[in-house]
């Protein structure tokens, strides 16, 4: 009797937008294939995949299937732990796996490039090479780049050092060979309630266990990470460290490689290069990085032996991608702290309210900081300028002048921040009250005064100032409301003198002029800043007493049940960055609203109080997170088949309905894009496996649907 040969079939994620995996047949000999890449025909295609599972026998005839052209062993195979990531990943968003696995690898790895050989060695400055005193420029220069970059693999030295000068480091133990970590700190000695929250979480039993830590702004929150990421360092684990923006967070970068100096730290986010993307995800699976510092899309590195998780910032929502996944970094690292058995530290001084809430139900741990850390630093003073009192005829009121000249006479420097959330400047006809709008989008046009330009900050579509108002030909065409350019031009005004520096998204493309920015603060060249959003991340500016908050008014009235939270997130914030240091701050807000309880717990610095207030609304109003959300978006050129796409939609969803409410099609926030109509249905229920089963079926059910196009996003927070 003759044995035949039984093949084995691999199950491969490709990137296509299905939900489900491919089978391809591979020999019976060949190794465990499972997380490796592969290289499989696909249609008339040659594409890469990923082997998710191997099993005996396919539901399809073997003679149908096909084999991969190549296994690709060039590096370790994705762990267990990330694959189930993936898979929870594509359920939970309803997302499917192939596009889910594809997007997570450096784009790289998908390629059919040849990979670059892993680095090996990496070398790092003793203490003696620290102070060493060293002749010859090429040692002098080692020496800088060590310093800066903390540690070096050798083949970038070799690349730009000839041989000699790394061996004479090395036989003068001028460096080491990185493997296991030690830190040089000189960390402050910790305040009680930091020592409190470093107490709790490392006292804390091995194993899975979410920390909010909510310390106010200035409460030492980055050293509370520090401490905890030490021992978990000591200890040879990984620390996955995720932040909202690394360009806007230089100071978190340095800080922490100026404390573990010989600890190899990777920094992955969207500006690296292909290469230099691989390099840092190929350190972190393989464990030689020991720091995995990174942007949202760090969630889903591969770590060979992690040991805690931090996320800072955890309210902001850029964790939450916007396109493609829409996934949430934090919620995702939540589940791998869980699934790996790791604490895991959610950081804020304005917690999101879902995570205050389940630290005030008990399902997180809780650690409160609420004094400053630094000695004699004390919470800003803030004050609110009655805009009913005040008229503001270039946008700033009479006390925030004088405020500002206060200021500057003793050559502090004042922080202007525009809140533009819900709000633009815009040209209006003083005749006919017409206002540009974009051709394309519902949107008003937004005023470039220096450029002289109209621009839609949807789709990015310019035109020139126009002279006249094409509907009354009258030529009194005035700007409404106060953009940072404008405010920025009439500060020139009235103070001639001071030095003004403007920072937004329009002068600041790219990283490194953040970073310039930053230095030119520091040193004290500006006298004034005007900015946006960027300017509420935590940066200390030491001689920074006044900030002046300007349009905090769009937001109290938005139609999005998030503005108030967001509101009073980003004022603290920013009124943080005032008085950090020794000098006393004041914030001044202007609005029309004084009585608003948003700014009466803003005033007296009471977070606990804004919350609770905004969760019983939640609760009343059913909103998260007393609820959970789905929101299916239908876009199409004409609305009427968004409208019938919707409905159909709408109808599945109430015959599959088991607690959980469907809302009627509306029309999205913004009605029209890009030339298209928008529209959305609302899902939403008390039970997230309520939802989530719903959801199961009703998928499958629309997917085929090509009429318009469509996404689903689950825990949306945009509307
Ligand atoms: P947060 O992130 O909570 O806003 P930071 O971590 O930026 O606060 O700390 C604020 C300031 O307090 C920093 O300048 C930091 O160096 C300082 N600091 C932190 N912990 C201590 C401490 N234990 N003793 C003295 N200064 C501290
Ligand atoms: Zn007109
Ligand atoms: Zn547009």
């Amino acid at each position: 009797m003759e044995s035949v040969p039984t093949s084995r079939v691999i199950r491969v994620a490709i990137d296509v937008p299905v939900f489900r995996l491919f089978d391809y047949l591979i020999d019976p000999d060949e190794p465990d294939p499972v997380g490796l890449r592969v290289r499989v025909p696909f249609g008339k295609k040659v594409v890469t995949g990923v082997v998710m599972e191997c099993i005996p026998s396919s539901e399809f005839p073997e003679e149908l299937l096909k084999s991969p052209i190549r296994i690709c062993r060039d590096i370790p195979p994705l762990n267990e732990d990330l694959l189930a990531l993936f898979f929870f990943c594509s359920r939970y968003y309803h997302h499917p796996i192939g596009q889910v696995v594809l997007n997570a690898l450096p784009s790289w790895l998908k390629s059919d490039r040849d990979l670059v050989p892993m680095r090996n060695r990496s070398y790092a400055l003793t203490e003696s090479g620290m102070i060493a005193r060293l002749t010859g420029k090429n040692l002098l220069e080692l020496r800088e780049h060590l310093l800066q970059a903390g540690f070096l693999d050798e083949a970038a030295i070799r690349k730009t050092f000839p041989a000699a000068t790394l061996s004479r480091m090395k036989e003068r133990g001028f460096v080491t060979e990185v493997e296991l970590p030690f830190s040089i700190s000189k960390a402050p000695e910790l305040g009680p309630e930091q020592s409190q929250a470093v107490l709790s979480i490392l006292g804390n039993p091995d194993g899975y266990r979410p920390w909010l830590l909510h310390g106010i702004t200035g409460s030492g929150k980055s050293e509370v990470y520090l401490r905890t990421m030490e021992r978990v360092l000591k200890e040879g684990s990984q620390v996955l460290f995720l932040v909202p923006e690394i360009g806007l967070t230089p100071m978190l970068e340095n800080l922490i490689r100026s404390r573990f100096p010989f600890t190899p730290l990777v920094s992955l986010h969207s500006g690296l290069a292909d290469g230099e993307r691989m390099q840092c995800w190929l350190q972190a699976q393989a464990g030689i990085a020991r720091i995995v510092l990174g942007t949202r899309l760090a969630a889903f590195v591969p770590l060979a032996n992690p040991g805690l998780i931090i996320v800072d910032e955890e309210h902001d929502p850029s964790f939450k991608q916007q396109e493609g996944l829409r996934y949430s970094a934090r919620d995702l690292a939540i589940f791998r702290a869980k699934q790996l058995s790791i604490p895991i530290i959610l950081g804020s001084a304005t917690p999101s309210l879902e995570s205050y809430h389940k630290a005030k139900t008990g399902r997180y741990g809780y650690l409160a900081m609420k004094s400053r850390a630094a000695r004699d630093a004390l919470l800003p003073s803030i004050r609110l300028v009655d805009l009913r009192r005040y008229s503001t005829p270039h946008g700033i009121s009479s006390p925030l002048a004088e405020a500002i000249s206060a200021r500057l006479d003793r050559q502090e420097q004042s922080l202007l921040f525009v809140n533009r959330r819900g709000y633009s400047p815009a040209l209006i006809c003083s005749g006919c009250t017409w206002s540009p709008t974009c051709g394309r989008c519902s949107a008003r046009l937004v005023l470039h005064l220096r450029e002289r330009k109209l621009r839609c900050h949807y789709c990015g579509h310019t035109e020139d100032l126009v002279q006249s108002c094409p509907s009354c030909g009258n030529i009194d065409l005035k700007p409404v409301g106060h953009g940072t350019q404008r405010i920025e031009q009439t500060l020139s005004g009235l103070f001639p003198e001071a030095r003004i520096l403007r920072i937004d998204r329009d002068n600041l493309l790219r990283k490194s002029s953040f970073q310039d920015m930053l230095k030119i603060i520091d040193r004290g060249e500006v006298d004034i800043l005007v900015g946006t959003q960027i300017l509420a991340k935590g940066h200390n500016f030491p001689n920074l007493t006044l900030v002046g908050i300007l349009q905090a008014d769009s937001s109290l009235y938005s139609c999005d049940f998030r503005a108030s939270e967001r509101l009073f997130s980003l004022l603290t914030q920013v009124s943080g960055r005032a008085g950090r240091a020794t000098l006393p701050g004041e914030v001044l807000i202007q609005t029309e609203f004084p009585d608003h309880p948003l700014f009466t717990s803003l005033i007296q610095h009471d977070y606990d109080a804004m919350a609770n207030l905004l969760l019983s609304e939640r609760e009343a109003g059913g909103f998260p997170p007393f609820s959970h959300q789905a929101l299916i978006r239908a876009e199409s050129p004409s609305v009427d088949h968004a409208h019938r796409f919707l409905r159909k939609v709408e109808k599945s969803a109430r015959s599959l309905a088991q607690g959980v409410t469907v809302f009627e099609p509306v029309s999205a926030f913004l009605p029209r894009m890009n030339s298209m109509e928008r529209m959305q249905i609302l899902l939403q229920s008390q039970s997230r496996k309520s939802l989530q089963n719903m959801l199961d079926l009703l998928i499958p059910s629309i997917a085929p649907d090509r009429s318009v196009r469509w996404h689903i996003d689950v825990d949306p927070l945009e509307f």
